[in-house]
């Protein structure tokens, strides 16, 4: 291998480290659902409601009693049901009911006939097939029943579950109130958009990465601009962070050239961790926590960022915020072609994965150095390529998971 590495933090071991120390900060509140979009739930949802409320027809067609169709001779249609206006009539033998899909079904049918599968002649009808009991019924409660958890505490709610929450009523929900998540970019050389660059200046890329994810994440973002290396504006941050922050994430100064420095000022205010991660790209990562706000300290280069808030940030932050989280899925995916690796470390390449003719295939997106953003931007995936693993030859099977949506 060339280089040692057993003093590498296995990624899984950073993410319990850090999950097993926090836990949700944010108090909830009572908001109108259009408003709650976005936000976690603080408590289990219970339907006040069964649904469907009451036993509706899943067709256009008739309502029927079994006994009426015995003799086979046709039904007159003694009048309709529309949704919203049930039939509430008497309904004599040897009648039917014309009736239209989510109309309520009359008192005392036993199935509903699509209207396909009958002949009309004015108001007699004749039925083609005999219908099974409870066909084209749907049962109140057949969908959730009265009382049933329908969203767990945890859910962040979107576009799917708004609809649901409506379907039972729900007028407000109680949510968590965003974290409040300050962030900063550390180092002499960076300048902000829309400013020109000296020799030797980069633009600040990192803050633009993590304040969009942050959003995505429907956190409020308390954003400190570019701290020069400099221990006092360094201390000054810190210390506003503390005040008005949940959480405090910075990019940059926390590779073994500049640990140090971080490390002299947190250990003043806080307390603070220097991980090696043995991941590529994200080797140095730090965490730790001042008197009021957990810490992240993230790698400088752009990719390794990117890759780190994704994999151990984003899942810190949801269990601050309240929220369950599930990593996207993984799947499997044939190299159609090589892809560097070495061993000792578990790679999150970035890959383009599309659908081959034998399945799904994964290309790289070129160069993998973590300072090379465009190789993150023209993935759609991330090719996962297990710690020990070596090079790996067109045709192996890899494994990929695609972007989640906070990187979409
Ligand atoms: P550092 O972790 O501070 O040693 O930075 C590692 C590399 O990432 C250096 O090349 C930095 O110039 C670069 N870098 C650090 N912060 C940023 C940033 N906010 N935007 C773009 N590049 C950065
Ligand atoms: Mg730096």
């Amino acid at each position: 291998m060339g280089f040692d590495t057993s003093g590498l933090l296995p990624l899984s071991d950073a993410l319990q480290g850090m999950l097993e120390q926090l836990a949700c900060c944010c108090d909830s509140e009572q908001l109108p659902l259009p408003e709650a979009l976005g936000r976690v739930l603080a408590s289990d949802i219970a339907s006040p409601l069964a649904v469907p409320p009451f036993d509706n027809s899943a067709m256009d067609g008739y309502a029927v009693r079994l006994a009426d169709l015995a003799s086979g001779t046709p039904l007159i249609m003694v009048g309709k049901a529309f949704a919203g206006q049930p039939y509430q009539d008497e309904w004599p033998a040897g009648h039917c009911v014309r009736i239209m899909t989510g109309a309520p079904v009359p008192e005392g049918t036993d199935a509903v006939v699509m209207q396909e599968e009958t002949l009309a002649d004015g108001d007699r009808i004749t039925f083609l097939a005999q219908p099974e009991p409870g066909q084209n019924i749907r049962r109140a409660g057949s969908d959730i029943g009265k009382g049933a958890c329908v969203l767990p505490a945890g859910t962040r709610l979107t576009p799917r579950e708004m609809p649901l929450l409506a379907s039972l009523g729900v007028a407000t929900v109680a949510v968590r109130r965003p974290l409040k998540v300050a962030i900063f970019s550390t180092g002499d050389e960076l300048k902000p958009v829309g400013t020109p660059l000296a020799h030797g200046d980069i633009y600040d890329s990192n803050r633009y990465g993590v304040r969009a994810m942050l959003a995505r994440l429907g956190c409020d973002c308390l954003d400190l601009g570019i701290i020069p290396d400099d221990p006092a504006q360094l201390c000054a941050a810190f210390i506003r962070a503390d005040a008005e922050a949940d959480v405090l994430i910075t990019t940059g100064g926390v590779s073994v050239g500049e640990a140090d420095f971080t490390k002299q000022l947190l250990d003043e205010l806080g307390e603070i961790g220097f991980w090696k991660l043995a991941i590529k790209p994200g080797k140095p990562f730090a965490f730790g926590r001042l008197p009021h706000t957990w810490f992240f300290g993230l790698p400088g280069n752009p990719v390794s960022a990117m890759v780190t808030f994704d994999q151990l940030v984003q899942p810190a932050l949801a269990k601050l915020a309240g929220q369950r989280f599930e990593r996207p899925l993984q799947l499997q995916a044939i190299a159609a072609e090589p892809l560097k690796k070495s061993p000792g470390r578990l790679d999150f390449q970035r890959g383009i994965l599309s659908q081959g003719p034998n399945g799904l295939e994964v290309r790289s997106t070129g160069s993998q150095d973590s300072a090379v953003f465009s190789s993150l931007s023209r993935a759609n995936c991330y090719i996962v390529l297990e710690r020990e693993r070596g090079r790996v030859a067109a045709g192996e099977t890899v494994t990929v998971e695609p972007f989640g949506g906070l990187l979409l």
